[in-house]
C-alpha cells in the first residue's frame, strides 16, 4: 500500500469516526448513512456510490432506523426480489467497482457499488476499506442499539410513571399507544377491549369479538401469550399481545405492519411490556372502580336499611322507597305492588304508570312469573322476553318479590324506556336493596292490619267508636261543617225473638253494608253500640247530612231481607255553631230518641 492509499484510508476512518463520537447521543435515522456517503465521496473523489445492506444487519435496530436514502437500499440476501435488484447493479454499466463487505466470519454485510474514473488503488487498499466502513457499521450499530434502549426505557419509565400516578384509564392507555407509535411509527395499533366500559375517545380501541372463535386475538385472550402472524404473500405481519393484569386479561393489543418483518426478541419483549403495563393499568383501574362503586351500594344499602326501620307508615316507606330506587338506579317507574287473590294492588307512593289500566295485565302477568319461579326478574327488553308480556313503553324491568313467611306478598317493579338499561351490577344491587326493605315491608303491613284490626269491629267491618271519635275530632279541627247521624234498628229485639240470634247478625251486617256502599265518597261509619250504628259526615251541609239520612231510612227497609226500618237523629255542626263530639252525639242521641218516640222509621234532626 503506498502513501497515498495509506493517507486516504487515515481521512477515511478519522472524518468517520469524528464524527461518530459527536453525534453519539443524536444517531438515529438517516444521520450516520448521510456521514458514510460524504464521506466516501470525498476521500475517493467519486460522484456515484451506492450501497446494499443486508437485512441481517438491522435485526436488531430495523424498526427504528428509517433508511430512507438514494444511496442506500437494504436488502434481504434471502429474498429473490432483492436478489435479482442486487444482480440487477451488478451488472449495471453505471457502476465499476463493486465491493463485497463481509465480516470476519464470512457473513454478507452488503455490496457497495462504485463509479471510479481510474481505480489505481491495490487490492489491500480495497481491503482495509471494506474493513473500515464494517467496523463503522458496528459501532454505529452499537450506538443505535444503546440510544434505542435508552429511549424506550425511558418511555417504559414515564409510561410507569403515569400509571402510577393515574387512575385514570383513558389516561395510561393514550399514554401506551403513543409511546409505541413513537418507537414503531410505521406499525398501526389498535386496543381490542374484553369489555365495553370503556369511554369513548380518539384512541384506536375496539371490543374484541368473541364470535371469532379462532381468531389469532381471540387465542391470545384465551391463551395469555403473544401471536405475530406473517403473511409473506400480502407483505403484512399481525401481531397480537395481551393486556394482561394480576388477575386476568383485559384485552389484546392488535399491531398491523405493513410489510413483512422481523422482529427482534428486544422488541417483543418491550412491546410485552408496555401491553401488561395497559393490563395493569386496566386492572387497576377497574379494582379501584369496583371498590368505589361497592362502597357507594353499601352506603346506599346501610343508609336504606337505617330509614326503613324508622319508617312506620306503610305509605311513607312506599314513597322513600319508590324515591331511592328512582334515584340509584334512574329509573323512569316504580312501584310496590302487593298480590291479593284476584288483583293486584298498587300500594299509594308508586309512580303513575302502575296505575294505568293497561300496567294491569304487566302487573298480573309479573305475578304469574313470580309466583312460579320463585325469584326475581330481570329483563333487557320486556316486550322481546320468553314470557309474551303485554306489550308496555317501557323495554328495562327489574322486579323482586316481597316475602312474608317464605310467602310471595307482593313485588317491587323497576322500568325504564331504553332496552337493557340496566347492568347486571344494578340488579344485584337493586336485590339487595329490596331483600333489606322486604322485612320492612311485611313489618309495616302487619302493622297496618293489626291497626285496622284495632279500628274495626269484627261483626261489622264498620269503625270502632274510638275511631270514630278520633276522626270527628280531627275533622273539627280541619273541617268548616260536619253532619252526624246516630241510627238504631227499629224493634231488633223482635227479629232476634223471630228469626233467631244469627240471622239478626245477619241483617245487622247487610244493613252496614248499605251504609259502607253509600258512602265511598266519603263518611266514616262506625259500630255504636248493640245495633246501633253512627256515621259522621265530614264537610256535609246541614241539607246533604238530612239526605242522606232520608235515602237510609228509604233504603234500609228495601235492602235488608228480613225487612227492618231504622230511626236516625241528625245532628249538625259548622264553625259558626261548633260542638264538641259529646254534644254532637247528645243531639243526635236526642232527636233518635224522638223519632223512637213519634212512631218510628223516620229521621229528625236537632241543631
Ligand atoms: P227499638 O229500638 O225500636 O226501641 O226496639 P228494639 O227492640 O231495637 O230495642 P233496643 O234498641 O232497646 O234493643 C236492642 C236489641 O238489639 C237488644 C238485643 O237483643 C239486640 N241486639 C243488640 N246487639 C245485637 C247484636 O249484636 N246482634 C243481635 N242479633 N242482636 C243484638
Ligand atoms: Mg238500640
Ligand atoms: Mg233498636
Amino acid at each position: 500500500m503506498n502513501n497515498l492509499e495509506e493517507e486516504k484510508l487515515m481521512q477515511l476512518k478519522g472524518e468517520m469516526f469524528e464524527n461518530l463520537q459527536i453525534n453519539q447521543e443524536n444517531y438515529s435515522d438517516n444521520g450516520y448513512v448521510q456521514t458514510l456517503v460524504d464521506v466516501i465521496r470525498k476521500v475517493l473523489e467519486i460522484e456515484h456510490i451506492h450501497f446494499l445492506i443486508s437485512k441481517e444487519l438491522y435485526k436488531d435496530i430495523q424498526y427504528i432506523v428509517k433508511v430512507k436514502h438514494r444511496y442506500i437500499s437494504i436488502i434481504d440476501p434471502y429474498n429473490p426480489m432483492d436478489q435479482q435488484y442486487c444482480e440487477s447493479l451488478i451488472q449495471s454499466n453505471e457502476y465499476n467497482k463493486k465491493i463485497i463487505l463481509n465480516t470476519a466470519k464470512e457473513e454478507l454485510i452488503g455490496y457497495i457499488f462504485l463509479k471510479i474514473e481510474i481505480d489505481s488503488f491495490s487490492s489491500q487498499f480495497w481491503d482495509d476499506f471494506t474493513h473500515i466502513i464494517h467496523h463503522y457499521f458496528k459501532q454505529v450499530f452499537q450506538i443505535l442499539v444503546i440510544n434505542n434502549e435508552k429511549r424506550r426505557y425511558r418511555l417504559l419509565q414515564s409510561v410507569t410513571n403515569q400509571l402510577h400516578s393515574s387512575i385514570d384509564i383513558d389516561a395510561v392507555l393514550r399514554k401506551v399507544l403513543e409511546s409505541l407509535k413513537e418507537i414503531y411509527p410505521n406499525f398501526y395499533f389498535t386496543l381490542q377491549l374484553s369489555t365495553d366500559d370503556f369511554k369513548k375517545s380518539d384512541l384506536s380501541i375496539e371490543t374484541l369479538d368473541y364470535t371469532m372463535e379462532n381468531s389469532p386475538a381471540m387465542e391470545c385472550f384465551l391463551t395469555g401469550n403473544y401471536r405475530i402472524e406473517d403473511d409473506i404473500n400480502r407483505k403484512e405481519s399481525f401481531m397480537y399481545f395481551p393486556l394482561k393484569g394480576k388477575q386476568g386479561i383485559y384485552g389484546v393489543l392488535h399491531i398491523h405492519a405493513n410489510q413483512s418483518i422481523i422482529i427482534s426478541e428486544q422488541d417483543i419483549e418491550f412491546i410485552h411490556i408496555l401491553a401488561q403495563t395497559a393490563g395493569n393499568a386496566m386492572e387497576n383501574a377497574r379494582l379501584y372502580q369496583h371498590s368505589k362503586q361497592l362502597i357507594k351500594d353499601l352506603k346506599l344499602i346501610t343508609n336504606v336499611s337505617k330509614k326503613l326501620n324508622s319508617i312506620l307508615k306503610l305509605t311513607d316507606l312506599v314513597k322513600y322507597i319508590v324515591a331511592e330506587l328512582k334515584n340509584s338506579f334512574n329509573a323512569h317507574e316504580a312501584g310496590i305492588v302487593m298480590f291479593k287473590e284476584e288483583y293486584c294492588e298498587v300500594l299509594s307512593g308508586s309512580t303513575t304508570y302502575f296505575y294505568n289500566e293497561d300496567c294491569k295485565s304487566l302487573l298480573h302477568e309479573v305475578k304469574q312469573v313470580l309466583l312460579t319461579k320463585k325469584e326475581g326478574l330481570f329483563l333487557g327488553d320486556v316486550n322481546q322476553s320468553q314470557y309474551r308480556f303485554t306489550s308496555i313503553p317501557y323495554a328495562s324491568i327489574m322486579v323482586e318479590s316481597i316475602e312474608q313467611d317464605d310467602n310471595i306478598i307482593g313485588s317491587i317493579i323497576v322500568l325504564h324506556q331504553q332496552p337493557y338499561y340496566f347492568s347486571f351490577e344494578t340488579f344485584k344491587l337493586f336485590r339487595s336493596l329490596t331483600q333489606h326493605s322486604s322485612l320492612a315491608f311485611s313489618n309495616a303491613i302487619l302493622r297496618e292490619e293489626l291497626e285496622q284490626l284495632v279500628i274495626t269491629d269484627y261483626l261489622t267491618k264498620l269503625y270502632t267508636r274510638n275511631y270514630l271519635d278520633d276522626e270527628m275530632k280531627q275533622s273539627m279541627e280541619r273541617d268548616t261543617q260536619g253532619v252526624f247521624l246516630l241510627i238504631d234498628i227499629d224493634n231488633f229485639k223482635k227479629v232476634n225473638d223471630t228469626y233467631g240470634h244469627q240471622n239478626g247478625d245477619k241483617v245487622l251486617v247487610q244493613i252496614a253494608d248499605i251504609i259502607k256502599e253509600k258512602l265511598i265518597t266519603g263518611g266514616i261509619a262506625a259500630r255504636w253500640g248493640g245495633e246501633e250504628i253512627a256515621v259522621y259526615l265530614p264537610n256535609y251541609t246541614f241539607e246533604e247530612g238530612m239526605h242522606l239520612a232520608h235515602e237510609f231510612v228509604q233504603l234500609i227497609p228495601k235492602k235488608s231481607k228480613p225487612s227492618v226500618t231504622i230511626s236516625c237523629g241528625v245532628s249538625y255542626w259548622s264553625i259558626h255553631q261548633p260542638e264538641s263530639p259529646l254534644t254532637l252525639f247528645k243531639k243526635a242521641d236526642e232527636a233518635l230518641y224522638e223519632a223512637k218516640n213519634t212512631g218510628k222509621n223516620r229521621m229528625i234532626a236537632n241543631i
